[in-house]
């Protein structure tokens, strides 16, 4: 038996979403709902994934069960395609399982020829709008299919536009139209040597292939890789016939959502243009009017649209994001689909769909995409400031934008990917500037709507966004944007607020983001229903406070090393890194206990009633001395100048130590625990700084912290076993001498292979364990975390050898095998051992569902990823 590959309309439903993609499967639920939706059929995904198996030949028996939909359909509407008497016109149009918003190619009014021009006139009644569209299927049907570039045609109209003195496409007659469609078709016979296609049955085989092809191409690749969507999954294909917003007055097209995708509220939220065709709203090519408007001007259908939007919301149990059509008065709906929304937006509608009693809080959560709740973690403009506004537009993406004006996407691209802060200026964006978009703080377009690509692009990446900022000017060619009097060149400093739609010719001060009530109240769901701890990697008081604000119960990892690199502890450090004697040594390190106390004491305050875990020491000590080209230098320019013999003998003795301390991996070499086991002072003189720090807490705040003392890079458990003796000896004598005593818990980060392996033994000495999940990464794999990116990695993750970086998002099979099994290893020689991660994975919702099921106790990561280690903590028990 062959494959199904081609479904009819009425065949389809929700379920079948995996096969006949979104759109397919939307407009036959609404079918099935009563909804008037065009009649049509959708030729599956396998059939698209099948034909890329075999390099783009399409499967036997393809081609004719799309004959056979086509037949179907010709009976049910009564029409042809090709036909000069009654002509079916169709819509080709991609949709993919997960929504790709115009990442791939559509095309529409095919059917559409010289024979069949005039039969459309005559039904329609309207010259000119059967005129409109064959000019439309030509351009669309060249670019798409064909790939003719699309200035051909653009050109072609501008120049008509200008000879007959007209600015709007809707200004050109019938006349000006018919002759329009000649120059297309002569200029397209001429880009392809004479070989256009004019038979409308080869040209739907044509352009079902061309959008089985265009899930191949960049943009499409760039927006998947961003949002992480697999590339196997294919695009299905949906042919149906042909409604027309471009049929005059009593004809739109438009685009609504069921509530406000930028904040959430239950409010009339669209756009729609009439006599217009469906890519003119999204495209921005024509700024569309609020759907409010609609009716006064269309009432019946904005009535039906009214109640077809409840009727769809209810049914799909969450916003909708829906495209129609009016012809003549009457309303089609083209698709629905769950909205995409801004983080604000996905709280305030889960919120809301809760206390409406429409879903459960776990529902609730399991809806909203943790990653996105960045956007609320964005930054906006400080309010106090006394810039005016140069210009204004669509607030199309919340957050605040501050960078270098840049108006081309390749250059923004190229600038970003350095780490420039770049802001993007665009006349309008369309898929392929995607790469660009990525990699700016932001964008900027003088043209489209809040549906626009710029706006939905970007609220979907949490980017801010201004669209359609009118009256600006903007000169792609010789990067300038005008507005006014005021000229803004490449390079410039500009400041987007997309939450306002306002643009600043300056670079403006940011302020933190803030988190409002719905935040709260989702996240103490959240926090409900989690069973992971969630602490903050904080090493210093401005941080620990931040992250407690954020909801981190603890700190994971306070990193000690900043505390030793500050000017005024460097010239101790190298006393201490230089000493002869062990006298010598303690003298220096004493000098730098004080500091460290100091510093200490803000985090314990900051955090008071909370554990803190503190890292002992962990760099390598050369990068506490000077480089050793520059060392050398100095000593000879010294010894050249006849220096001080007293100033000339200590740098002799810094040169001698850079030079004795010098390794080639100094990743793999002296740090962590092995400082101490050279140096023991350090850790004694670590352990009663951190004593002193929580005693002095204890008396003047009347709490402390619960304090942990997490010892680094271990391998073996005489590491530990030292350490804790030298820690402990100073931990009873501060105590002895204090008077006081709290419970100290000692513990070690697991970040190497070996001590994964032996962590039973390991276990055995230590009170907790913290995976080092960054080490633990770079060690298993091999691979040196600080070079990754710049070099191979990025080749690997292009080419699918590693499917996701593995320093963002924890390698499962390799690494987590290890972290699985070093947890079931400790907890069986100690079943009292507690069992934290704090690498960068700890913030990442893939690893903290990993965690989870691992069994950890908790995650730790920076401050601002808290929240949404809160939120993907629940979702990884529901
Ligand atoms: C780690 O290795 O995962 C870790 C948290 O330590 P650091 O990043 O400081 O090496
Ligand atoms: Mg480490």
């Amino acid at each position: 038996m062959t494959d199904r590959y081609v479904y009819d309309l009425s065949e389809g439903s929700a379920e079948m979403k995996p096969l006949l993609g979104g759109k397919g499967a939307g407009v036959a639920e609404m079918k099935r709902l009563g909804v008037p939706v065009p009649d049509g059929f959708t030729v599956t995904t396998e059939a698209c994934v099948d034909t890329m198996t075999r390099k783009g030949e399409w499967p036997e028996d393809l081609e004719s069960q799309v004959w056979d939909g086509l037949k179907r359909l010709e009976e049910r509407t009564g029409r042809v395609l090709g036909d000069d008497k009654k002509p079916l016109l169709v819509s080709v149009r991609s949709g993919a399982v997960i929504s790709m918003p115009g990442m791939m190619d559509t095309i529409l009014n095919l059917g559409i020829s010289d024979d069949t021009v005039e039969a459309i006139a005559k039904e329609a009644g309207n010259e000119r709008f059967a005129w409109d569209c064959y000019r439309r299927f030509i351009q669309m049907y060249g670019e798409v299919v064909e790939g003719i570039d699309a200035h051909i045609y653009e050109d072609a109209l501008t120049a008509l536009k200008e000879k007959k003195g007209v600015e709007s496409d809707t200004d050109l007659s019938a006349d000006d139209l018919k002759g329009l469609v000649d120059t297309f078709k002569k200029l397209s016979n001429e880009q392809l040597g004479g070989n256009w296609t004019t038979d409308p049955r080869e040209q739907l085989m044509r352009a079902v292939d061309a959008v089985f092809r265009s899930w191949l191409n960049p943009r499409a690749f760039v927006y998947r890789k961003a949002n992480k969507i697999p590339d196997d999954l294919g695009t299905a294909v949906n042919v149906m016939q042909m409604v027309f917003g471009n049929r005059g007055d009593t004809s739109a097209t438009g685009v609504c959502f069921t509530r406000n995708p930028a904040t959430g509220e239950k409010e009339l939220y669209g756009e729609f243009l009439v006599n217009a065709q469906g890519e003119d709203v999204v495209a921005g090519i024509r700024t569309p009017r609020s759907l409010a408007e609609m009716e006064e001007v269309l009432p019946e259908a904005y009535h039906d649209l009214i109640d077809t939007m409840k009727k769809m919301e209810s049914h799909y149990r969450d916003m909708q994001d829906m495209e129609f059509t009016v012809e003549n008065g009457k309303l089609y709906l083209l698709q629905t689909r769950n909205g995409k929304r801004t983080a604000a937006a996905a709280l305030k509608v889960a919120r809301d769909l809760v206390d409406e009693g429409v879903i459960t809080k776990e529902e609730a959560l399991m809806r909203i995409e943790p990653a996105q709740l960045d956007q609320l973690l964005h930054e906006a403009i400080d309010p106090d400031h006394s810039e005016q506004p140069v210009a204004e537009g669509l607030p199309a993406s919340p957050g605040a934008a501050v960078g270098e004006a840049v108006f081309d996407a390749d250059v923004a691209a190229e600038r970003g990917a350095k780490g420039e802060k770049v802001v993007l200026i665009r006349f309008e964006t369309t898929p392929d500037d995607i790469h660009g978009v990525i990699v700016s703080q932001g964008v900027l377009t003088a043209h489209g709507g809040m549906t626009s690509h710029a706006a939905v692009v970007a609220r979907g990446m949490g980017k801010p966004c201004v669209a359609g900022a009118r009256g600006i000017k903007i000169d792609a060619k010789a990067a300038t944007l005008t507005i006014g009097d005021t000229v803004i060149h490449e390079g410039d400093m500009i400041t987007l607020d997309g939450s306002t739609g306002e643009v600043f010719a300056s670079g403006l001060k940011l302020i933190p983001p803030q988190i409002n009530a719905d935040f709260q109240e989702v996240l103490s769901w959240a926090d409900e229903i989690r069973r992971l701890g969630v602490e903050a990697n904080a090493d210093n008081a401005t941080d620990a406070a931040k992250a407690r604000e954020l909801g981190a119960e603890g700190i994971g990892l306070c990193r000690t090393e900043h505390m030793f690199f500050g000017a005024d502890r460097l010239p101790a450090m190298h006393e201490m890194i230089t000493a002869d004697t062990p006298e010598e040594r303690q003298a220096a390190v004493d000098k730098i206990l004080p500091m460290q106390q100091d510093d200490f004491e803000g985090i314990f305050t900051a955090m008071k009633g909370l554990p803190v875990t503190v890292r002992l020491l962990d760099p390598p000590l050369h990068e506490f001395l000077p480089n050793l080209v520059e060392q050398s230098l100095k000593v000879q320019k010294m010894e050249n100048q006849g220096a001080d013999a007293g100033e000339l003998d200590k740098e002799r003795r810094l040169l001698a130590q850079v030079k004795k301390l010098h390794e080639q991996n100094p990743m793999l070499g002296t740090r962590g625990c092995r400082l101490g086991m050279l140096y023991p002072e350090i850790p004694d003189m670590q352990a009663r700084a951190i004593i002193r720090a929580v005693l002095s807490v204890l008396k003047k705040e009347g709490e402390t912290v619960q304090i942990h003392i997490m010892i680094p890079l271990v391998f073996t458990p005489i590491e530990l076993e030292t350490h804790r003796r030298i820690v402990q000896q100073a931990i009873d004598e501060e105590f002895e001498s204090a008077g006081t005593k709290v419970d100290v818990k000692i513990g070690t980060m697991i970040e190497l292979p070996r001590a994964a392996l032996v962590a039973d033994k390991i276990a055995e000495v230590a009170d907790f364990f913290s995976f080092g999940t960054n080490d633990l990464t770079q060690t298993t794999l091999g691979i040196s975390r600080d070079d990754a990116e710049n070099g191979f990695l990025t080749e690997y993750l292009r080419t699918k050898v590693l499917k996701d970086n593995p320093f963002a998002s924890i390698d499962q099979e390799g690494v987590g095998q290890l972290v699985a099994g070093a947890v079931e290893k400790g907890r069986k020689t100690n079943p009292e051992l507690s069992v934290g991660v704090c690498g960068e994975h700890g913030g990442d919702p893939d690893s903290i569902h990993f965690f989870n099921k691992t069994g950890l106790d908790y995650v730790s990561c920076s401050p601002f990823r808290v929240p949404i280690a809160r939120f993907a903590a629940a979702q990884a028990v529901i």
